[in-house]
């Protein structure tokens, strides 16, 4: 890419970014208490006032409101200015790796996807099936895309189709698996059934290698982070609480994608 380009395209594509983490924040904010997504716009939890557009602006309105609705002057969450930053970088960062190609704009939608789910998982411990499934969907068609572009028409469609379908079909055996051999050594569901969806979802998206190296990612992770908290705050938290293995999921796939071929490319030279 050339040099000229980079900032101002960077600079778009982060509004472009932190945009969608606006819409994120609805999502999440809505969809698990069962409300409409597009209606009504967004306004004040609160006092209910609809948000004029110039303090809809992602980021920058939170900042020049001082976290303060314009109208009732009751606080807004510094959740809603991080997410649409962390979304807008999310994007820049695709945009970089990959740079003007269609997995861009696949992989946009993947991580949002993926943040979304994250969220509604920190909040409420559950991965909804909405999500999970439209998620599955896109990334099959996404892939039937690559194969018909990238590959021989509409042959490399079909293999696509067929590898996408596979590796969803691993990742639910896998996490089903995990879940049962779970529920009989600790006696309780260790794994919700949104997880194994998750896996359907991330292997239609990432391809059977690249779930495999998530999965293993996002358990190691979470093992080091449940075990880290636990030995910080013992007295507060039960032993075998459940926690939401959603986000670790998350940040698996996001490594895969973003370094996944360093990684393979690192333990083939370190192992053969
Ligand atoms: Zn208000």
């Amino acid at each position: 890419m050339d040099e000229w380009i980079i900032v101002p395209a960077g600079l778009i594509v982060f509004l472009l970014g932190a945009s969608i983490g606006s819409f994120i924040n609805v999502v999440v904010y809505r969809l698990p208490a069962g409300l409409s997504i597009l209606y009504p716009p967004s306004r004040c939890p609160h006092c209910l006032n609809r948000l004029k557009a110039y303090d809809n602006v992602p980021v920058l309105g939170w900042l020049w409101l001082q976290g303060r609705c314009r109208y009732c002057k009751s606080k807004i969450s510094p959740r809603y200015p991080i997410v649409e930053a962390i979304t807008g970088l999310i994007f820049v960062i695709v945009f970089i790796t990959f740079q003007f190609s269609p997995q861009t704009i696949g992989y946009w939608l993947f991580c949002s996807w993926l943040l979304a789910l994250s969220i509604i998982d920190l909040d409420t411990m559950t991965l909804p099936g909405e999500l999970t499934k439209s998620g599955l969907i896109l990334g099959i068609v996404f892939q039937m895309i690559l194969g018909f572009t990238s590959q021989s028409g509409w042959l490399g469609l079909v293999n696509q189709l067929m590898l996408a379908i596979a590796a969803a079909v691993l990742g639910i055996w896998m996490f089903d698996g995990i879940a049962r051999i779970g529920t009989i050594i600790f006696r309780k569901d260790a794994m919700g059934a949104g997880d194994a969806k998750l896996a359907a979802m991330m292997g239609a998206w990432l391809g059977w290698k690249y779930l495999l190296l998530a999965s293993f990612i996002a358990c190691i992770a979470g093992v080091i982070a449940q075990s880290g908290s636990t030995l910080l705050i013992q007295k507060n938290l039960k032993r075998n609480k459940p926690f939401p293995f959603g986000p670790y999921l998350a940040l698996g796939s996001a490594i895969a994608l973003f370094s996944g071929e360093a990684i393979l490319s690192a333990y083939i030279k370190f192992f053969f």
